[in-house]
């Protein structure tokens, strides 16, 4: 039997019980002995330590345990932030936070008709800007919209932004600043904050789908034996893009057929403004469906269809115990999806147990998932 390396250990304790003052704080020395199965001894000294180093700090207000007053621990805001940057098509989103993704300072900068350039442009400016003002920033983490390489940081191509494709981002951000930078697919960041929060399904499932149908894209994040989903360097988890009509509408991507081009409101709207001569906005259809119009409902009905049966087949091969499914149209279809859902797991789904279950996303949640992913390794290097 190999010996017992007592530094590791105590390294696996300190990491263990950091990420629960992250994941659950405010919270008690007794709520982290509990949390952690460690001892009151061990849960003290480590506590103790991280208080002295000031990652950790405590919280003013006494708190009454079993009688006796305790104070609660926090991750210390003065200190350890981490930049997080949110690029999709309509804005950036730039956000200061501690290791546990408490929010220090925030911006968010609309584009109308964006290019490469001025994305570049923006981004390298905040980034200047925020490191004057907060020199204990430890790492930048990006969420990225569109076909990325997160192997290699790379945004392969974003057919919102002008010209944006075979950039080098992480590279480029890495050397400009002299920071880590950490790279993430955006429905990869819903997921880590998902799992991050304990209030979420997510947080204690292995295997999990999660997709965002928004107005004019459907995003995915796939997590198997609670690992993300990587892919093998190029672009990965594209749902939106899986093919369900053979030599349908040209999609953005260059495919014929994509589920993009069937089940987002901006195509149902564009396909009865074809059908009728209507000039229906994705609004527009959203309120012909719930005021009963036909034609809306037959066309979600058909999106939602050709959904179905492109996720039955990803449930038949890959088994996960949720879905979660949230977005523009989870948030307008809410009660007749979960309706669905309920006859569909019984009817569609014979083989399986997987529940799909309607969320909403908060507000910020891409942006602090990405940072959630990145103090995740930036604390291993300060505690
Ligand atoms: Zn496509």
């Amino acid at each position: 039997m190999a010996p017992i390396n007592t530094a590791d250990v105590k390294k696996q304790n300190v990491k263990s019980i950091f990420t629960l003052i992250r994941r659950h704080e405010p919270i008690s020395r007794r709520g982290l002995e509990d949390h952690s199965g460690l001892s009151w001894g061990t849960v003290s000294s480590v506590t103790s330590e991280l208080v002295q180093k000031g990652i950790v700090v405590e919280e003013r207000e006494e708190t009454c345990e079993l009688g006796r007053p305790t104070k609660n621990l926090l991750v210390n805001l003065e200190k350890n932030h981490v930049l997080g940057i949110d690029i999709n098509g309509s804005c950036i989103v730039f956000v200061v936070t501690g290791l546990a993704a408490k929010i220090c300072d925030t911006q968010t900068v609309a584009l109308t008709s964006p290019d490469s350039e001025g994305v570049l442009a923006i981004t390298y400016a905040k980034i200047e800007e925020y490191l004057k003002k907060f020199p204990t920033i430890l790492g930048i983490a990006l969420a990225i919209q569109g076909f990325v390489d997160v192997q290699k940081g790379v945004v392969i191509a974003n057919d919102r932004i002008r010209g944006f494709r075979n950039i080098p981002l992480k590279d480029l951000i890495e050397q400009k600043f002299g920071l880590p930078c950490f790279f993430f697919h955006d429905p990869d960041c819903l997921m880590q904050y998902e799992r991050f929060y304990r209030r979420s399904i997510a947080a204690t499932v292995k295997n999990c789908f999660l997709i965002r149908a928004d107005a004019d894209g459907i995003g995915m994040s796939v997590l198997i034996d609670r690992k993300l989903l990587r892919g093998s360097g190029g672009a990965y988890a594209e749902f939106g893009h899986t093919v369900v009509e053979n030599g349908g509408t040209l999609c953005e991507c260059g495919q014929r057929g994509c589920l993009e081009t069937c089940f987002t409101l901006r195509s149902m709207a564009k396909r009865c403004n074809q059908i009728s001569g209507l000039s229906w906005s994705d609004m527009d259809f959203v309120n012909a469906f719930h005021s009963g119009d036909p034609l809306a409902r037959e066309e979600f009905a058909r999106g939602l269809r050709l959904f179905d049966g492109a996720l039955q087949n990803l449930i038949s091969i890959l088994d996960p115990q949720f879905v979660l499914l949230g977005g523009t149209i989870a948030d307008h279809f809410r009660e007749y999806l979960k309706e669905h859902y309920e006859s569909f797991t019984q009817s569609a789904l014979l083989f399986h147990t997987s529940k799909i279950v309607i969320i909403s996303f908060e507000e910020m949640e891409t942006v602090l998932g990405a940072v959630i992913g990145a103090a995740d390794a930036l604390s291993t290097n300060v505690i």
